[in-house]
């Protein structure tokens, strides 16, 4: 029988060669290969323990150096678990004794080794044995440590006495006790919520009946300090051979518990912040009010003493009237800045963008500044560059805003030289295709040293911070502008040198109005029902259009029939007094932009007629701007869409100088608010264009004046000591015999943007009580109240009278003599301008002898667009008949002429005829 052989690593320790052999021999015999390492003294057996494992020692008990119980204790030494035989020649009992004491696994006689193998073959299996029961404690000790050190806290207790068993140092530390103490506790102990032991048996007996695997819940412990802490515990039962017993897992929830109250401390402070911002603005918007109110007074009603001729005012008290005017409108414009500052702070500035004309956005400021200019003689000059579109997207007012304010310090700061207003497009980098449009207001004034040209644009910062400034002011203004350049999308900026003069350059991401909004250009639309004219007969019904704009003709033809009128269209000018005729319609609209003849002229032409019994509209579509025209005679210009007030308007305006214009439908104006004297300034010079002004000071004296007398306005304050204006304005809305009425809201409180649009649901226009408020209202007044021709019939012939002059600006002399020579021939007087700086020059100096102007296209420097533009700024100018003449007849000429304000439009060679139709017209 063959046995497997086994190799096996060997120490052995004898100095017999013969007896190494005898061992050797019993092992190979007994199946082993050993692998032998033998040493006979101390040395050698450390020297061979620190080299190699081995398997097993065999250690003779005595050799002449060394002994078997001096390897033992070298062995312990080393803390190493190797089987160790003894062998020997003799043997006692005692010495057998003190070798198994000594740690040896067994002793044997060198002459009977027959035990050997079987002794070795036990002793290798009781170390394996060993080895893993030392894994398994290693094991245990590790998982011990991980248990021991967790943060959270660990627990085990016993499930039927419910005794705590082991408490982890988490557990101990947070509770504040030793291991000693908590043998004899339960759970119960150290849980405020649990009073009886049948408390925690409902938790652990879902568990017991295996109907729970585990249970989570929140609680509390007590802590031996009688302290409390929150804890989330996952309690489990385990199952171990025969044993049950519970662990519970528990987090200590304050942290969480404090990081919950310091978020909700938080929300507190934002919801206190939230309340405390909404009690500014509300604060603000009352203060606005209380400060605007009475200032508004202080304007009014000194420009009253100014007005009234028969004050007999001495010079002196003219000139504290001045004053009192100018520190008023100082105060008011130091009150605006303030309030936009405090909006901009808090974030709440609004912005409303719409489509902007940018022709009107630019004559609107400079209007304001060409006189001041004036008076402190610079020169004041406005250049909107040809890649300019007609059209942006943008805030008005606000952009006006920025203008204006940078134009003044232009003037302020500028004793001598020029002020330029330069509007030009650029390309916002040379890597995208994005454009933006400059502002750049240039003056040749003191200019701004280097280290203050960034402190400007801080608030309340001036260049000259000194006692003595010359120059008044705030500090306020470029901070907000700045401001306000930024909420834009875009940047003011700023090049300076001192004595030479500064440029600020508000620079506007570009987004043209193509793809805009139609902009609505009469207020919004009212939201009570189009009123009934079944009653009023077909007088009010019958409509003629003038115009070939497809487009403009179905839209408009549409909505007519929605209000149940009708509507003529006319496509050609030609002979349109007499197509007219044929309907006699009540009104007559037409489109400037039709394309083979001027409306203006068509218009003209009708007013002409003494006899004609319709109002003229001038109507354009969404694409065309209302051109900067104005004619007297004209009841007024509407573009689309138009709202139902509008078509109202178009369908209830009475012919000029009919019996419709009797006493019953004589203008009121009603005017409603508080403040009496305020109320009654107000009405003086309201009376100049209404017939009859009626006041209220409480919406109770409003509604009893309505009920008694017929009113055609309202003008509203927002705050009346019965009632808040929104309610009054909404009761108006809901009496379908006050519906009507167009409201105006003159208040001094600053809105929002939500609230003015709220207010304009059923308003016609919300006016805040401002610098130039006034005038403002009253001509908001004069649009909306009907009928309005009244005075309008005799002044016609006033500006047709006598000879004047036609003014012909050519820079071309042949051109000049050419139709100069046709103009004289038919007996006008005419006069040469060689360009159009020329033209505006005579026009300022001579405008009332210019009756006329004709203007060639095509000159140097300043063309005929240009020009015109220039004329059509001054709104004096508006209703002046300014004709373009171009050599060239393209396709579109006529509309770009018509866009840019011209009356009407003449092609070279221009023939005796064409000329005498369009002066019989113009200059009748
Ligand atoms: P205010 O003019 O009310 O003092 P601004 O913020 O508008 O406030 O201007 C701040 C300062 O910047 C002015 O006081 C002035 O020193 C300087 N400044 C502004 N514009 C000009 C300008 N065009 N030329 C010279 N200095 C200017």
């Amino acid at each position: 029988m063959t046995t497997p052989k086994r190799s096996i690593k060997l120490l052995l320790v004898d100095d017999s060669v013969d007896d190494r052999e005898l061992i050797l021999m019993n092992l190979r015999r007994g199946g082993y290969v050993p692998d032998v390492h033998s040493v006979d003294t101390k040395d050698g057996f450390v020297g061979a323990l620190q080299e190699n494992s081995c398997d097993l020692i065999i250690c003779d008990y005595s050799m002449p150096g060394f002994d078997g119980l001096t390897a033992l204790a070298i062995l312990k030494e080393h803390n190493l678990d190797i089987p160790f035989i003894l062998v020997s020649g003799a043997i006692g009992e005692e010495l057998a004794v003190k070798a198994m004491k000594a740690g040896a696994n067994d002793y044997m006689m060198k002459d009977n080794l027959q035990r050997l193998v079987p002794a070795i073959e036990r002793e290798l299996k009781e170390a394996k044995l060993r080895e893993k029961h030392r894994q398994a404690q290693i094991e245990r000790d590790r998982l011990l440590t991980v248990i021991q050190n967790s943060l959270n806290e660990i627990y085990i207790f016993d499930c039927r006495t419910l005794k705590y068993r082991y408490l982890n140092e988490a557990a101990l530390n947070n509770l504040g006790y030793d291991e000693d103490d908590v043998h004899e506790m339960t759970p119960i102990d150290i849980n405020p919520y649990l009073e009886t032991p049948d408390d925690f048996n409902r938790i652990i007996q879902p568990l017991l009946d295996g109907k729970l695997d585990k249970d989570l819940y929140l609680t509390k412990h007590i802590r031996k300090d009688g302290t409390t802490y929150p804890i989330e515990i996952h309690l489990q039962l385990i199952r171990q051979n025969d044993q049950q017993f519970f662990t519970a897992i528990g987090f200590d929830l304050t942290d969480r518990e404090k990081d919950a109250r310091r978020i909700k401390e938080q929300k507190d402070i934002a919801r206190e912040m939230a309340e405390h911002s909404k009690h500014k603005s509300e604060f603000l918007a009352n203060m606005s009010h209380e400060l605007r109110t009475p200032l508004n007074s202080i304007l009014l009603l000194s420009k009253l003493l100014l007005k009234s001729k028969s004050g007999n005012l001495t010079g002196d008290q003219q000139k504290y009237i001045d004053v009192i005017q100018e520190s008023g409108k100082n105060l008011l414009s130091l009150i605006n800045e303030i309030l936009d500052l405090s909006k901009i702070e808090s974030g709440e500035m609004e912005l409303s963008f719409e489509t902007i004309e940018l022709k009107s956005l630019v004559a609107n400021v400079s209007d304001v500044f060409e006189p001041i200019a004036d008076e402190k003689k610079l020169d004041f000059s406005v250049t909107v560059y040809d890649n300019c579109p007609s059209r942006l997207v943008s805030d008005q007012l606000r952009l006006e805003q920025v203008l204006r304010n940078l134009l003044s310090n232009a003037m302020k700061f500028t004793q001598e030289g020029r002020i330029d207003l330069d509007v030009f497009t650029e390309k916002t980098s040379s890597l995208v295709n994005e454009h933006q449009i400059i502002f750049s207001v240039k003056d040749t004034g003191i200019g701004i040293p280097a280290d203050k040209q960034e402190l400007v644009f801080e608030s309340f910062r001036q260049a000259d911070g000194s006692t003595q400034r010359k120059f008044g002011g705030t500090g306020l203004g470029l901070s907000i502008c700045r401001h306000i350049a930024e909420l834009l999308g875009g940047t003011l900026t700023l090049k300076s040198r001192e004595s030479m003069g500064s440029t600020f350059n508000l620079s506007i991401p570009l987004k043209e109005a193509a793809d805009a909004e139609p902009q609505r250009k009469h207020g919004p639309e009212r939201l009570h029902q189009p009123p009934d004219f079944k009653d009023e007969a077909d007088r009010a019904e019958r409509m003629t259009l003038i115009s070939d704009n497809r487009h403009l003709i179905s839209t408009l033809t549409e909505q007519i029939d929605d209000h149940s009128g009708t509507l003529n269209v006319i496509s050609s000018g030609k002979d349109a007094l007499r197509e007219v005729a044929r309907y006699s319609p009540s009104t007559v609209l037409i489109d400037p932009y039709a394309s083979n003849f001027s409306g203006w002229s068509v218009a003209k032409h009708l007013l002409n007629d003494n006899t004609h019994e319709y109002a003229i509209w001038m109507i354009t579509d969404e694409t065309h701007p209302m051109p900067a025209v104005d004619m007297k005679g004209l009841s007024g210009k509407m573009s689309m869409p138009l709202s139902s007030q509008n078509i109202r308007a178009l369908l209830t305006t009475p012919p000029p100088g009919t019996s419709a214009e009797s006493d019953e439908t004589e203008r009121t104006l009603l005017l409603i608010d508080d403040n009496k004297i305020h109320n009654e300034a107000l009405s003086e010079f309201a009376e100049e264009i209404v017939d009859r002004c009626l006041i209220a000071t409480t919406a109770r004296e409003a509604f009893e004046t309505l009920e008694a007398a017929s009113v055609n306005c309202i003008v509203l304050d927002l705050t009346l000591p019965d009632a808040n204006g929104q309610d009054v304005l909404l009761q108006l809305s809901d009496d379908p015999k006050l519906a009507d009425i167009p409201v105006i809201i003159y208040s001094g409180r600053s809105l929002t943007n939500h609230q003015k649009e709220e207010l304009l649901t059923h308003a016609s226009d919300v006016i805040l009580k401002n610098i130039g408020s006034h005038s403002r209202l009253m001509s908001r007044i004069s649009e909306l109240i009907q009928p309005s021709d009244k005075t309008e019939k005799p002044e016609a012939s006033i500006s047709t009278s006598q000879q004047q002059w036609v003014l012909l600006v050519d820079d071309d002399d042949q051109s000049y003599f050419s139709i100069s020579s046709l103009l004289e021939n038919s007996g006008r007087t005419v006069r040469r301008a060689e360009n159009g700086h020329e033209a505006l020059r005579m026009l300022q100096t001579h405008k009332e002898e210019i009756g006329l102007v004709l203007l060639d296209l095509m000159m140097p420097e300043m063309d005929g667009f240009e020009t015109i533009e220039k004329i059509r700024q001054n709104p004096s100018m508006r209703d002046l008949p300014v004709f373009i003449v171009t050599a060239k007849a393209m396709k579109g000429d006529r509309e770009e002429c018509l866009k840019h304000g011209a009356t009407d439009y003449i092609s070279k060679p221009i023939s005796p005829e064409k000329l005498e139709t369009l002066l019989s017209i113009w200059a009748s």
